[in-house]
């Protein structure tokens, strides 16, 4: 079974707009309430992880007398806001301004003695708040057969819904103009449902089934189920990628993926990879095994614990010191823990519905708990027998990951946690790996300082710094709800792609000029592949590769393997010469 992602599936730039106003208001008042007027969008798992956050949708103006309430990207008729406005709640308005433009047309119509027919699904909110602008003189256009039982009337002005069909918006408008002789036809279909359609419309033709991703309720993705049944082509319209469990998707060879103006990506990439997976398992083979294995390892963070033992070695090299295998077992025993308990303690996204890892913790909640904890006593364990100073410095990074997400100081303070200061995920993240990877080695077996132990802390900060970085940015192309806490939500994606940009220039002249100036040994140089890697997933990000999260966050991982069989390849090779 081939699976192909439609270009066009997911938010919609309405949406994407309006998703990027309630979560920067959510990052910057996180001591308010926030409301959106109805549900944000038409996405139940997104509503759902809102919700988690804090951000609840209002049905009743009257059941709330304080906070921000969000307009969302349908928009609402003005007698709503003017009872907004009474209730005496910040309004934020993420109305799409391709709504606010059929809005301002029928406003200016309706001002001029026009009536107003709006072509769409009468119980729409979109169509809900454009009948407000029409001053009582608009009439909802739900299908042909309502044309006769229109009224002879004076001057009319049609409008349609932005995500009605095009081809069907035009048929009836020709009904409409063959019944009113002069009515003023405006094109209000919003390009992106257009794309969107036509894209689908393609896809049914060449693929023996295709998968509709979005909300039961949402009346973009619904259109887009019955283009496909119109073409003849099965289709399957799937809120969450769970429900594909139930779909025998087998006597299909062919199958599109496509999804609605509100689906985020984060569930199209589930579905993809859940199609992918079941593919893999059907077609058996040893690389589809190996494939899948290592994806799972990626999903229980396995994969970045062995990562950490890998930068471990490489850190140990650089320094010229021995390779412990307690070490290893220290910084992959703690990377493992912390990057489980950090998901565990905070509570808004304790759920996890939009990380890859979400699902087993899910489904194996105590086992995961149990084993985040064995892993974090496992390591301070191990560390007492390198001596007492590893040992305290695990202790204090071990600390300082729990209380990470936790509130430590007061509800009125501007900062209660330490995941309340700006890019601090991204920066204590590197310095907690460099400590484990470098330092704790250094001051096991060394602890005098040379330019070699730096150039490892250093080398080992960047390149962790650099992934961590990228790992959010893979997060936002997502639409996976992250906060300040990251240098990507903090800076932007074009300033974050800048720093690491400038950082792997770093990288390279650390690694080709710590060796001609005689600070450290020629090990160095076999951290270059490292650097090219670094470009390679700049490059992966940039062309926003249509992989799944799991996978772009193992390559992205590899890394820190690349790092440690490189050096270890190195100094292999020189000690036989
Ligand atoms: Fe705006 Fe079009 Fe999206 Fe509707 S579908 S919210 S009109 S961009």
């Amino acid at each position: 079974m081939g699976v192909k992602l439609a270009k066009n599936a997911g938010f919609c730039s309405g949406v994407k707009r309006a998703m990027d106003i309630v979560l920067d208001i959510a990052r910057h008042r996180e001591n308010e309430q926030i409301y959106t007027y109805g549900p944000l969008i038409h996405n139940p798992p997104t509503i759902e992880l809102l919700k988690k956050r804090g951000i609840l949708p209002l049905e009743d103006i009257c059941d709330i007398k304080e906070g921000t309430v969000i307009i969302r990207a349908h928009g609402i008729s003005p007698l709503e806001r003017k009872m907004l406005k009474g209730s005496g709640v910040e309004i934020i308005d993420a109305t799409c301004p391709k709504v606010a433009n059929v809005q301002a047309t029928i406003k200016k119509h309706a001002n001029q003695g026009y009536n107003i027919l709006i072509v769409g699904d009468r119980e729409h909110p979109e169509v809900e708040g454009l009948l407000g602008y029409a001053q009582g003189r608009g009439r909802v256009i739900g299908t042909e057969e309502d044309i006769p039982a229109l009224p002879d009337t004076g001057k009319v002005c049609v409008v349609a819904q932005t995500t009605q069909s095009r081809e069907e918006y035009l048929k009836i408008a020709e009904k409409i103009s063959a019944r009113y002789p002069g009515a003023l036809v405006f094109d209000t279909i919003c390009d992106s449902t257009e794309l969107r359609q036509a894209e689908v419309k393609e896809m049914a033709a060449v693929m023996d089934a295709v998968v509709i991703v979005g909300g039961k309720n949402s009346a973009n993705t619904r259109r887009l189920v019955e283009v496909v049944k119109r073409r003849g082509t099965t289709a399957f319209h799937v809120e969450t990628a769970e429900e594909l469990r139930c779909i025998d998707l087998s006597p299909f060879r062919k199958v599109g993926v496509s999804a609605g103006a509100s689906t985020p990506s984060w569930i199209i990439e589930k579905v993809v990879s859940e199609l992918n997976e079941s593919r893999r398992e059907k077609q058996g083979g040893w690389l589809h095994g190996l494939l899948n294995l290592w994806l799972l390892a990626v999903k229980n963070d396995l994969y970045s614990a062995v990562g950490a033992g890998c930068l471990l070695v490489a850190g140990s090299l650089l320094q010229g010191l021995r390779i412990s295998p307690v070490d290893i077992a220290v910084a992959a025993l703690y990377v493992l823990s912390m990057h489980r308990l950090n998901r565990i303690t905070d509570k808004k996204i304790r759920g996890m519905e939009d990380s890859f890892s979400g699902e087993i913790y899910r489904r194996h909640r105590k086992a995961y708990v149990a084993v985040t904890v064995l892993s974090m006593v496992a390591a301070l364990i191990l560390a007492i027998f390198q001596g007492i100073v590893p040992f305290l410095v695990l202790l204090l990074i071990t600390v300082g990951g729990m209380l990470y997400a936790v509130r430590i100081f007061p509800h009125s303070w501007r900062l209660e946690r330490m995941k309340d200061l700006p890019g601090s995920k991204n920066v204590l993240t590197a310095l907690a790996w460099a400590a484990v990877t470098a330092l704790i080695p250094w001051v096991e077996q060394s602890g005098t300082f040379t330019v070699g132990a730096a150039m490892a802390f250093s080398f080992n900060f960047t390149l962790v710094f650099v992934k961590s970085i990228m790992s959010d940015m893979v997060n936002i192309q997502g639409d996976r709800l992250i906060g300040r806490e990251t240098i990507p939500v903090l800076v932007g994606e074009e300033r974050s792609r800048r720093l690491v940009a400038g950082l792997s220039v770093f990288l390279l002249v650390l690694v080709v000029s710590v060796q001609p100036l005689d600070w450290a040994s020629s090990v160095s140089f076999a951290l270059l592949p490292c650097v090219f890697y670094v470009w390679i997933c700049v490059y992966l990000c940039d062309r926003r590769a249509k992989f799944s999260g799991a996978v772009m966050e193992g390559l992205l991982q590899t890394n820190f393997i690349v790092a440690g069989a490189s050096t270890l390849f190195w100094v292999f090779a020189f000690s036989r010469a």
